[in-house]
């Protein structure tokens, strides 16, 4: 048994949260899903004192780019946040063959970061192998002021993503979404009041009422079974390996 359950049950159900909000992205190319979530308390204070230490590499949380499609421009991130980044392996990765080419993106771990680019320095990362264990980290060589600050920065990290379970996972993220005024699900900037309000967006209110209106199970697997009949004539249509 594992020494970490809590940590590794919070991964598990992340990594599906992950691989459902991007189960209508394009296959070609890696898809992005990065929830915010509330920087506070200690870990924030840590942040201040890297600040004071004149770090270049955190805190860019400087105002989001326009959304490519809508032109909306998201507020200046007035609110210290986290941002918890998915990686997903490369759609054209031939090493596992039971997936690979299938069209299908697969969550393979998530790195927690300061502030709203995927610059920001690193809080805590977590790696799904392919045991199916998460190894987490980052162990940082301890000596410096700069590395105890950052030590104890992946220990309140961990303690932030743990608790990420079920519905928690949803309050969390949406509480820290509304907040930005992003959607829940894409993270793409939100304009009208009703949806910052409600912290999605209507593209992806669509999709989620489609994914709850019947069984969940059964709605996920027809999706994952079109997304993988789609993913393979556009993969091999873009000259990759298929199959
Ligand atoms: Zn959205």
């Amino acid at each position: 048994m594992s020494d970490a359950p809590q940590i590794n049950t919070a991964l598990d159900q992340l990594r599906h949260r992950a691989n459902e909000a991007v189960i209508d992205k394009p296959p070609g190319r890696r898809p992005t899903w990065a929830p915010p979530l509330p920087l506070e308390g200690e870990l924030l204070e840590i942040f201040h004192d890297l600040q004071r230490l004149r770090l270049e590499d955190f805190a860019r949380w400087v105002a989001q780019k326009p959304d490519k499609r809508s032109g909306a421009k998201a507020p200046e991130a007035d609110e210290p946040i986290l941002r918890l980044w998915a990686s997903f392996h490369d759609p054209r990765n031939t090493f596992r063959p039971d997936w690979a080419g299938s069209g299908v993106h697969d969550c393979n771990g998530f790195k927690l970061r300061f502030g709203v680019k995927p610059d920001g320095q690193l809080v805590f990362r977590a790696a799904k192998g392919f045991d199916g264990t998460w190894a987490t980290g980052p162990c940082w060589a301890p000596g410096s002021e700069r590395a105890s600050l950052l030590i104890r920065a992946c220990e309140l990290g961990e303690q932030i993503v743990a608790p990420l379970v079920g519905d928690a996972a949803d309050v969390r993220i949406a509480a820290a979404s509304r907040t930005l005024g992003w959607c829940v699900r894409c993270c793409r900037a939100l304009t009208d009041p009703v949806s910052i309000e409600a912290g999605i967006g209507p593209e992806c209110i669509t999709v989620v009422a489609k994914m709850e209106a019947a069984s969940r199970p059964e709605v996920l697997q027809t999706a994952w079974r079109q997304r993988q009949q789609d993913g393979r004539a556009e993969l091999a249509k873009a000259g990759g390996k298929a199959g």
